[in-house]
């Protein structure tokens, strides 16, 4: 039997060199070649007996050795099928999903190296091969027809088109019920379309994914803002279920002097680039006016993508953040490719007011610097100020990337609809709200996460409702 094939280190996606990835919103982490996912697949123990930690560790359950084995096997569309049997949006997922948290960290390989085991190295590009696999039946043109049951007569609206709503609508289509789609904006993703930049996720392998549930029949709505043009009441009553997938996409903004011009939140920046183009104006029609150097707050996702998205608009780019690298919530390769794009991170440094100047427009951001004390309720050490540590950051613009909230206007007047002191709809296990027939999950209900964590509660409230309609609602 040939012997396995173990490298202490893995095989890492070629990157778009900095200095032209920064004059570009095109994708630059360019994907495993055939050999290199060959390669990298090859790495994979296949740990039978290991409690399959990379499986549990994925909020959605991916067969992650049994993918990775039919790459093994030259067998990509065998590969496909096995990841969309539980992720339905393989070629988002594989770009976007935090998987040094999930899959990656719990490589056994990981563990090894932390423990110091014999299997040293590093684990297995788990999300790359993801990507690849994905990315190879995209580009093949390969049409996998979706199965789909005969239809039950059962009609179930969805509010919302992010991965929540996304995922929810997909397997509710493929067992065959009627599903529309009541979305605010003019084009579906949610935060994937208008807040990660197309630099992370290009707009075409997106749209590939979406296009999966026109072909299972779910239709669109477009422009229509729940709870302003149709009640979510109207919706209860013209149809059977209604799942809501709203996320969480209200703007915090908060401290003194953030009514200066050239304040802005990290979604309206966002927007306006990744949804309006504002990098092409004046073509495009929409502006964003950051100055020669902004300061972004915040040290999630969201400040990462705002810093990508400044950075390429050519302006000198601080990111601000109260805590250090190792206790952010934003991916650490990240944090590496925005300060090899040129980011000065400023960390354990906390704004305390935007300063203006007499004509009301943003100087600088007033800071203090931190350290760490005692862990507070989350575990991490709580930042502490240190002492005569104020000072300046001189700016043009700021934008804050933190303190998302949920946007009530979908729901804000559903009476008997139980919120929880967060603001977000609360849910049972099953993710049925406290109302018959409504179903949540995604941002709106866990008050910000991952896309992936979204597309498991979409799916979870599909499942719910499927029963529910099977087992309560007669036709
Ligand atoms: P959303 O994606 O917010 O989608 C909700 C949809 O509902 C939107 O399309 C919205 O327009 C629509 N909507 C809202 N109100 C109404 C209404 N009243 N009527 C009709 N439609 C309405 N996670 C990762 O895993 N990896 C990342 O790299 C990552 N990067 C991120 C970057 C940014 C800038 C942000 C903000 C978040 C990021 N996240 C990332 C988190 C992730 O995007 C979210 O957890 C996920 O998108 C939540 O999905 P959702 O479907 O619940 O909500």
């Amino acid at each position: 039997m040939a012997k396995r094939i173990r490298y202490e280190d893995r095989n890492q996606e070629p990157l778009m060199p900095p200095e032209q990835r920064v004059k570009t919103f095109r994708e630059y982490a360019f994907g495993y070649s055939v050999s290199l996912a060959l390669d990298e697949a090859r790495r994979c123990l296949f740990c039978k007996d290991a409690d399959l930690r990379c499986v549990k560790a994925c909020p959605v359950g991916v067969d992650v050795p049994g993918f990775i084995k039919k790459i093994t096997e030259g067998d990509l569309l065998g590969a496909y099928r096995k990841i969309v049997e539980a992720d339905p949006f393989p070629s988002v997922c594989g770009r976007v999903c935090p998987q040094e948290r999930q899959c990656e960290g719990s490589c056994i390989l990981y563990y090894d190296t932390v423990r110091e085991r014999k299997n040293k190295g590093l684990p297995v590009s788990i999300g790359a091969l993801e990507k690849f696999v994905g990315d190879f039946v995209r580009v093949s043109g390969i049409n996998l027809e979706e199965e789909k049951t005969d239809p039950t007569g059962y009609r179930v609206a969805v509010v919302g088109a992010g991965p929540a709503g996304l995922a929810c609508a997909h397997q509710l289509a493929k067992w065959g019920h009627e599903v529309h789609l009541f979305e605010a904006l003019p084009r579906a993703g949610g935060v994937m379309a208008y807040g990660i930049p197309q630099a992370r996720l290009p707009r075409e392998v997106l749209d590939w994914e979406i296009k999966k549930l026109e072909s299972l029949g779910v239709k669109f709505f477009f422009g229509h803002v729940v709870g302003r043009t149709v009640k979510l009441s109207e919706l209860l009553e013209r149809y059977h279920a209604v799942f809501l997938g709203v996320g969480a996409g209200r703007g915090g903004l908060g401290i003194k002097g953030d009514h200066y011009m050239g304040v802005y939140s990290a979604i309206e920046v966002l927007t306006r680039v990744g949804l309006n183009r504002a990098d092409l104006f004046p073509e495009s029609g929409t502006p964003v006016h950051l100055g020669r150097r902004t300061a972004i707050v915040g040290g999630g996702f969201t400040a990462v993508d705002c810093a990508i998205t400044a950075l390429r608009l050519g302006v000198e780019t601080h990111v601000v953040y109260r805590r250090t690298r190792e206790t952010s919530s934003a991916r650490q390769e990240e944090w590496d490719h925005i300060i090899q794009e040129g980011a000065i991170i400023h960390w354990l440094t906390q704004p305390l007011e935007v300063v203006g100047d007499q004509e009301g427009k943003v100087v600088g951001l007033k800071c203090v610097k931190m350290a760490l004390g005692e862990p507070d309720e989350s575990g991490r050490p709580r930042p502490v100020p240190v002492e005569g540590s104020e000072h300046i950051i001189e700016c043009d613009s700021v934008i804050f990337a933190i303190g998302q909230k949920a946007n009530p206007v979908a729901y804000e007047d559903l009476p008997g609809l139980e919120l929880t002191k967060w603001g977000t709809v609360k849910v049972g296990e099953d993710m049925r709200t406290s109302v018959r027939g409504l179903f949540a999950g995604g941002d709106v209900v866990n008050g910000g996460n991952t896309v992936v964590r979204a597309i498991a509660e979409g799916k979870r409230a599909a499942q719910s409702i499927h029963k529910f309609l099977t087992e309560e609602v007669a036709v």
